[in-house]
């Protein structure tokens, strides 16, 4: 019987320490499922180190590894793409390459599906150990926010290391858009997911990608993604102040009328000016951020492009 064969997807960018000592762990971990046979999907999202000659010479001595090279940094997310949309398998994984991902949950990953008949089994970080406080304290905000606003579940602590079915991988790459958004398409497929839970791992070589502002902006990428309701609130807020404004205008034609009107209160107007206009461009600024995804997508730029690979 033939093996069912798993594809590994990495995203690469400046991983050049770490990516060797993860294939190196990655293939102990091949010795204990001797079942299934691997395929790695090395993404070089436009490295600036000799991440790619590392691939190149992985390539060179393991037939089961294939890179893409990225023609410049499109981010995790057009690396992602890239590697689901060239993987093979019948199941595909997303893992990092600094080892933050254990590789030892891949076997228990795999039994659950084809044991228990799961679609995707995810995993979640449910400590978050190693990791600045601040940048937990956000995480867990958003989290809280972008499950309010918007009607698909997004997991606390999830990562983007999950093993998929071939028929979730196909339905994720059904999704055409531009501004890709993962952690939202995975729960937007749907599909049957187990989650497993392990304990926040330091990364074993290199450095964060991530700047406080870039996780930032990509909370708000998300919420503008997988959610409308921002729209709904700016409306509200503007209702809201619609009718303050009916009500003080009675307040002050009365006023005038009973006691006349002395020239007074300019500083009150000067305050209530600037509040408003902020609150003005507040809703605005919340509809251009809609209005400039909608721009991206109408041009249908391609995710990524690729300047060298292995593969046909
Ligand atoms: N990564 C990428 N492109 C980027 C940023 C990151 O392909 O523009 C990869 C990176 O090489 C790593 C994974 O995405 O394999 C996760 O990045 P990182 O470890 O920096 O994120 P963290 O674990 O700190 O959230
Ligand atoms: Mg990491």
């Amino acid at each position: 019987m033939k093996k069912e064969k798993i594809s590994i997807v990495v995203p690469c960018f400046n991983e050049e320490e770490a990516l060797s000592i993860f294939y190196r762990e990655m293939k102990k971990e091949e010795k204990k499922m001797r079942n299934v046979s691997f395929e790695y999907i090395l993404v070089d999202d436009g490295s600036h180190d000799h991440t790619l000659d590392v691939m190149k010479k992985l390539s060179l001595k393991d037939e089961s590894v294939f890179y893409l090279s990225f023609s410049r940094n499109f981010g995790k997310e057009a690396a992602m793409y890239a590697g689901l949309s060239r993987a093979t398998g019948d199941y595909v994984t997303i893992m990092d390459a600094d080892l933050q991902d254990p590789p030892f949950l891949l076997k228990e990953m795999y039994s659950s599906i084809v044991e228990e008949g799961y679609d995707c089994v995810g995993t979640r970080r449910v400590t978050r150990r190693g990791e600045p406080r601040i940048r937990s304290f956000f995480a867990r905000q958003f989290y809280k926010i972008i499950n309010r606003l918007s009607n698909i579940e997004m997991v606390d602590g999830a990562r983007d290391f999950r093993l998929m079915t071939r028929q979730m991988v196909d339905s994720i790459l059904e999704l055409k858009e531009y501004n890709r958004y993962s952690k939202g398409l995975f729960s937007f497929v749907g599909f049957r997911t187990k989650w497993l839970e392990y304990e926040n791992v330091k990364r074993c070589a290199g450095e964060t990608k991530w700047s406080f502002f870039g996780l930032f902006s990509y909370a708000l990428e998300g919420i503008v993604a997988f959610s409308t309701k921002p729209l709904v609130i700016s409306a509200f807020i503007g209702l809201f102040f619609f009718l303050i404004s009916f009500i003080m205008i009675f307040a002050i034609l009365f006023r005038s009328v009973l006691f006349g009107d002395p020239v007074s209160g300019w500083l009150s107007t000067i305050c209530i000016l600037f509040f408003v206009s902020g609150v003005q461009l507040f809703c605005m600024a919340i509809f251009g951020m809609y209005l400039s995804k909608t721009y991206l997508e109408t041009k249908k730029r391609p995710v990524f492009i690729i300047r060298d690979t292995n593969m046909k």
